[in-house]
């Protein structure tokens, strides 16, 4: 499971919903793997706008990693680069160098990271999903539905 997995689930018990406490689910005894994945900046940018930021940076830190505590500000990068077919940006895709750092380290936790084995855990219920060669069930068991 990606910890961008985490960024969009909270605890399906249905006392949490209402519960602040509920999301993110909090990482435990985790194992983690690394993946090699082609780093795509454009992917990256698009998928910032629609991250909880403060989510992430729980759950990162959670697993290890320590990102901004603020969303970075970065330029919308455009379709024209992957269109192309190079690989390369051209100038209106260009990104400072603070940038790339943080699109570089983003890339590193959300998508060359995956949590083989462990746990997440309703901070509000305290109810644990099991997560299993990197599959998370977050099925509830009959008497919590
Ligand atoms: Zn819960």
């Amino acid at each position: 499971m990606k910890l961008l997995t985490a960024n969009f689930i909270s605890c399906a018990v249905k006392a949490c919903k209402s519960s602040s406490l509920s999301f993110p689910l909090h990482f435990k005894d985790v194992e983690l793997a690394s993946t090699s994945v082609p780093y795509n900046p454009l992917l990256l940018s698009n998928l910032l706008p629609r991250l909880d930021w403060p989510a992430l940076v729980t759950s990162s830190k959670e697993l290890g990693f320590t990102l901004p505590d603020t969303k970075p500000e970065l330029p919308r990068l455009t379709a024209t680069a992957a269109a192309t077919g190079d690989g390369d940006m051209n100038m209106d895709n260009t990104v400072g160098e603070d940038d790339e750092k943080t699109l570089k380290m983003l890339h590193k936790v959300l998508m060359e990271t995956e949590v083989v084995e462990g746990k997440m855990v309703c901070g509000s219920c305290g109810f644990e999903y099991g997560i299993h060669q990197t599959v998370g069930n977050f099925l509830l068991p009959s008497h919590l539905v």
